[in-house]
């Protein structure tokens, strides 16, 4: 639901002086980008984030450097800001629930915390499942160790999953016996976990939608995403395997997910295609999401302009796509030659057409961290695709 006081009930229309400001609760490349968005609409950003030099503050007009739930920081932010939204899903539920008393919150606590929690989020996508026909994997809620032995075998070999805090492939451990699963759970602290049927995945997809706080949702075209390690490795859209009826299928699911949780702002949600052609719903992100950084560069409306309307209650933008696009994930390992670091030679992958690079301005390269993607986009996603296999190999990344 959202939360709204009277006196904001109308847009945050973008203005000079005084400023319009728009809020953002974490300083990660998310940030960032909505920043450069928000701030090329007209828009003031302001960024609450602990760590000064962090992506989106580097980018801010204003930074409360303070942690998530720091009550005078909070009130500064909401005080200041016509709308506040988060880029990091981790945000205590409680610190937009507070900053709704003051300023218009999109996405609103109750959507967030949803997302946050496995265990809710499957009992959300069960009740929408009832509906739309797109279920999420067979599961089991393990809050204790006493619960392990009323697992059904149905659910070997699985995936066991930390019910809050995952991203990335982190807190996740492939089990194929009770005796397994037992040994993984104490390892996770007996903190509560979700164990997931393992599926034969035929390939990943993931959905955008965006709607506004007058109810009025869009939906953008349907990607494809490969991981690698856990880690989103590439989107590409349109996406080789996608069939044309499981891509509305998820539309529709995905549609009336946001409808379910009245949401407003931006939120991606991830669907597994099975190898017979079934459709299975993942999990959601209450944010832009690194398989959407394609629509910068390839439609009408970025997810992070989309997300700057939603909370400002601007009207939608289009979400049309102007380029077939294919995204590739730069991670610090990229940096590395043997054990020495060097930056990557940009001006090569530059020179590939189609080629648009977005850095998101951290000063250590480590393994496994996301420091950029490149977007290609083409006159056909083979074009794309193409540029996207020759800038593999000037970064030296098998493909
Ligand atoms: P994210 O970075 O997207 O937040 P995450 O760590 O929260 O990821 P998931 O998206 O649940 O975790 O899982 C990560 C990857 O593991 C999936 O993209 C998929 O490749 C694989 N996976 C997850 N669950 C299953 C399943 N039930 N069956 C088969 N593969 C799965
Ligand atoms: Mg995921």
């Amino acid at each position: 639901m959202t939360t709204q006081s009277p006196k904001q009930a109308r847009p945050a229309v973008p203005s000079t002086t005084p400023a319009t400001w728009l809020g953002v609760m974490g300083g990660g490349q998310l940030g960032r980008m909505f920043a450069h968005a928000a701030q090329s609409m007209g828009f003031k950003v302001a960024v609450l984030e602990a760590d000064a030099d962090c992506p989106a503050g580097q980018v801010a007009d204003h930074l409360l450097a303070a942690p998530y739930d720091d009550a005078r920081a909070l009130a500064e932010l909401g005080g200041l800001c016509a709308a506040v939204t988060t880029e990091f899903e981790n945000v205590s539920a409680q610190s937009l629930a507070t900053l709704a008393g003051q300023t218009f919150v999109a996405p609103a606590a109750s959507g967030v915390s949803i997302a946050q929690d496995r265990t809710a989020e499957k009992a959300f996508f069960t009740e929408c499942g009832n509906r739309s026909g797109v279920l999420p994997a067979p599961h089991f809620v393990i809050s204790s160790e006493a619960d392990i032995a009323a697992i059904g075998g149905d659910l070997l070999p699985g995936i066991l999953k930390t019910a809050r805090m995952g991203y990335d492939g982190k807190g996740q451990v492939r089990v194929r016996t009770l005796d397994e699963v037992r040994a993984a759970f104490a390892d996770m602290k007996g903190v509560t976990c979700v164990l997931e049927k393992m599926l034969p995945l035929a390939y990943e997809v993931s959905v955008l939608v965006a709607r506004g706080d007058d109810g009025q949702a869009v939906v953008y075209p349907i990607a494809e995403n490969v991981h690698r390690d856990g880690i989103l490795f590439t989107t590409t859209v349109p996406g080789p395997n996608i069939k044309q009826d499981a891509a509305v299928r998820a539309q529709q699911a995905a549609l009336q997910i946001i409808e379910g949780m009245h949401y407003v702002g931006v939120l991606c949600i991830e669907f597994f295609v099975l190898q017979d052609g079934s459709l299975v719903v993942n999990e959601m992100a209450p944010r832009p999401h690194n398989s959407g950084h394609y629509t910068i560069d390839a439609c009408v409306t970025s997810q992070f302009e989309q997300q700057a309307r939603a909370m400002a209650r601007l009207p939608l933008g289009d979400t049309r796509q102007h380029s077939p696009a294919v995204m590739l994930n730069i991670l610090g390992d990229v940096w590395y030659e043997g054990e020495s670091v060097r930056e990557p030679a940009w001006d090569q992958v530059l020179v590939l057409p189609g080629a648009h690079l977005h850095l998101y301005g951290k000063a250590e390269a480590r393994r496994g961290r996301k420091m950029g993607h490149v977007t290609f986009t083409g006159a056909t996603i083979e074009d794309a695709q193409k540029q996207l296999a020759a800038a593999c190999a000037i970064l030296g990344i098998a493909f």
